[in-house]
């Protein structure tokens, strides 16, 4: 008992050392204007992890506006043409640097940036990467989706320092207003290495909302037929305010492009309503959202795996009950 007391106490005095000690160096992702949403659930995901200095590639413009979040303590940029288009051979060494002048973790949303840099990051460190956490129990502990979200792993990290990508969808997101951090530059001799160099992007154009944080996403599989049939699936998602996705079939098959893909390998969406049409619901597919609030599974296949994750369930011909659906709503 004295002994089990006593460990207690040990463990307690050191969770609370360390706790004492926690200093998160968040990655800022933003489009030149506003931080990333998966930034903002970073940012409440992190804080038991206080202070978070967020750190921007860009001007001191940018610092300012991600200065204004709420929960940041501090904002150090560096303002250098070399990180804009997240140039992870770039980014990598100055993450490196600055996580070194006395941060315990090192954060992002998880994203396509975060997933070419961080585990450069982390090899730089020389640690293991937590990734694509959902929950945070504590400083050195987090929950993270393992098999296609079919197992939950917690994981106790004891590296010294911790990197770790936090999934955008299980966090609600800090306000973009509301707080005053401190904006610094940071103090490195950031020079590029010019090993890479960003070229050119082709970015889908849409006027729809973006995937990842709509509030309603409707999406198409290969039961579609073809990219013309998705026009059905943007007329209905118009009236919806919806965003339109897609399943990894509907994509490889050239039906459209690969930013609208959700699962395993695309995007991990978690909206208030998500309607697969044409999706027999592949386990790689459920993994981008089955987090959903409500699922609706229109499918003429009433065998098709879909139907076991949905709310709400329609067997029938999607190119009657697409139609018959949107003439039906205001
Ligand atoms: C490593 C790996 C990663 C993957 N990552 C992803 C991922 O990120 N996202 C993803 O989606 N998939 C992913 N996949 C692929 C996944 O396994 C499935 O192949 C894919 O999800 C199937 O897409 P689908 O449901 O559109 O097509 P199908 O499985 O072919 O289903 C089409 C459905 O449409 C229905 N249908 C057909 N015609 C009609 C009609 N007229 N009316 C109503 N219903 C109709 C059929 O009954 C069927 O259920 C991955 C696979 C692997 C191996």
């Amino acid at each position: 008992m004295q002994r089990a007391l006593c460990r207690a106490t040990q463990r307690s005095r050191s969770l609370s050392s360390s706790r004492r000690h926690a200093s998160t160096l968040l990655v800022a992702e933003h489009d030149g204007t506003k931080l990333s949403e998966g930034t903002l659930a970073a940012i409440t995901a992190c804080a038991q992890m206080k202070p978070i200095t967020l750190l921007v590639g860009g001007s001191a413009e940018m610092a300012a506006t991600a200065a204004k979040a709420d929960g940041v303590d501090a904002v150090q940029f560096v303002d250098n043409d070399a990180l804009n288009h997240g140039v992870a051979e770039e980014w990598a060494p100055l993450v490196e640097g600055i996580a070194k002048t006395g941060f315990t973790h090192v954060v992002a949303g998880a994203s396509s940036f975060s997933k070419g840099l961080f585990p450069r990051v982390s090899a730089l460190l020389d640690v293991a990467q937590v990734s694509d956490i959902i929950d945070v129990k504590s400083e050195d502990t987090f929950v993270r989706p393992i098999y296609a979200g079919n197992a939950l792993a917690t994981v106790k990290s004891e590296d010294a320092i911790k990197v770790v990508t936090v999934r955008p969808t299980s966090f609600d997101k800090a306000a973009a207003e509301g707080g005053s951090a401190a904006v610094s530059a940071a103090a490195v001799d950031f020079s590029a290495t010019g090993t890479t160099t960003w070229i050119s992007e082709e970015v889908a154009k849409s006027d729809r909302p973006e995937l990842a944080s709509a509030k309603t996403v409707i999406s198409g599989g290969r039961g579609l037929k073809t990219g013309d049939n998705f026009a059905m699936l943007d007329s209905l998602a118009l009236k919806l305010n919806a965003a339109v996705g897609a399943s990894r079939a509907a994509v490889d098959s050239g039906m459209c492009p690969n930013d609208m893909q959700v699962g395993q390998t695309g995007k991990v969406v978690a909206p208030d309503l998500y309607v697969a049409v044409g999706i027999s619901g592949a386990i790689q597919h459920l993994a981008g959202m089955k987090d959903s609030k409500t699922i609706v599974a229109i499918n003429k296949d009433p065998e098709a795996p879909i139907f076991q994750v949905a709310d709400y369930g329609l067997v029938d011909d999607l190119f009657k009950a697409v139609p018959e659906l949107e003439s039906k709503l205001p």
